[in-house]
């Protein structure tokens, strides 16, 4: 069936619980939901009770699947924390500043699990489908470790339910999320039907330290993980240059069957943690272009994109909504309306109306080492990765 046919039949799915603003990991935390907060209510203006849009509801985990994903004792461990509301259990990344325990936390995470597992069954069930989950990507989680704001990880837990109903089945897990998505390369680094594609701020100066050109999997795995550091200070026009080298060949020549895409926005330059220069016009593009490539090359076009990292809620909330924009080819107006304006303010928050914004220039400042540290990591990415892709 034709695509523009099928996009009619079928609407983008929005997954932006009310709910989810309970994985709020401290006041002074970065990860807290006063990031969540604006986008929220800024993706119900826009998108929601627009005819191309349904919103749905999370899903209930699994224990079955959740297992395949995180062993047992971690879980236990875990779950008995949240219980007590306190403590510490460092030989599995618990309680430490980064991944703190409250009672209610391993709550929090299986909702976040819950939503992305049940939206990526429910999309595999269909042969087309376009969605967006609020606070999805938890990406650093391991199987028997929290790491980086991330318990749980819902990426990987949904990407072993997929494979429970489709052993075989190729997923290709882009991630453009400020920091690496080591959690997921790492847990499936052996396994050839998972290509992880990340692109982020150099290890060699940002959390989690990995995401190098030569991590390029094991065994089976080998030539299936694909890295692109990026130096601090890179623009918009020299990221989507990089990505354009890169994310057209990976779809055209693995051929996924599904995309988890985790579109953390965590890179834009006003975010606190990290030295990128992307603006939310960036994020549009490169939506954009991921569902024109996933509607060019896949059979049944399926991409599930998650919120990811961010942490500037005034950038969070316009990057997101750029991105659910290109995603859904649904436009954006100019400004954001003075109620959305009124009721962040109410909660302490500032947001600024505009939501469209120029690209971000080169800073003379760092011109020359973004140029040469970038045409480094290019060379040592050809080197690793031209062995199996021709890129
Ligand atoms: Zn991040």
């Amino acid at each position: 069936m034709d695509s523009e046919v099928r996009r009619l039949q079928q609407k983008f799915s929005l997954l932006i619980d009310e709910r989810m603003l309970g994985y709020h990991l401290g006041d002074s935390h970065p990860m807290n939901s006063n990031r969540l907060f604006p986008a929220m209510h800024l993706l119900r203006e826009n998108f929601v009770n627009t005819e191309d849009f349904e919103l749905v509801l999370p899903g209930k985990v699994d224990r079955q699947v959740l297992l395949k994903a995180h062993d047992e004792d971690y879980v236990k461990k875990f779950e008995e924390l949240s219980e007590i509301g306190e403590g510490e259990a460092p030989e599995y990344g618990l309680g430490t500043s980064d991944c703190p325990i409250f009672r209610g936390v391993s709550e929090a995470s299986e909702l976040i699990v819950g939503s992305t597992t049940s939206l990526a069954e429910s999309m595999y069930q269909k042969d087309y489908g376009f969605a967006f989950i609020l606070m999805g990507g938890l990406h650093h989680a391991r199987s028997n470790r929290a790491s980086g704001f991330c318990y749980y990880n819902d990426i990987n837990v949904a990407i072993k339910a997929l494979q429970s109903k489709k052993p075989d089945i190729k997923i290709l897990y882009l991630d453009t999320d400020l920091h690496h998505g080591d959690g997921t390369q790492f847990d499936f680094f052996n396994d050839p039907n998972i290509l992880t594609v990340s692109f982020h701020e150099s290890g060699e100066y940002l959390f989690p330290g990995t995401g190098f050109p030569n991590e390029v999997g094991e065994n089976e795995g080998e030539g299936f993980s694909v890295n692109m550091p990026l130096m601090p200070y890179t623009w918009d026009e020299m990221y989507l240059q990089r990505f354009r080298e890169i994310v057209p060949v990976m779809f055209e020549s693995f051929r996924p069957d599904f995309v988890i895409w985790q579109a953390g926005v965590d890179g834009h330059k006003d975010d606190p943690l990290g030295h990128l220069q992307l603006t939310s016009g960036l994020y549009r593009t490169i939506a954009k272009e991921v569902r024109q490539l996933a509607e060019s090359t896949m059979d049944a076009p399926r991409v599930l994109s998650l919120g990811g990292g961010g942490y500037n809620p005034n950038s969070v909330a316009r990057s997101w909504a750029n991105v659910v924009s290109g995603l859904s080819g649904h436009r954006l107006p100019d400004k954001a309306s003075a109620d959305w304006v009124e009721l962040c303010s109410a909660r302490g928050i500032e947001v600024t109306p505009e939501l469209h914004e120029s690209p971000s220039q080169p800073s003379e400042e760092y011109l020359y080492d973004v140029i040469a540290g970038n045409e480094r990591y290019e060379f040592d990415f050809r080197f690793n990765i031209g062995r199996y892709f021709s890129v």
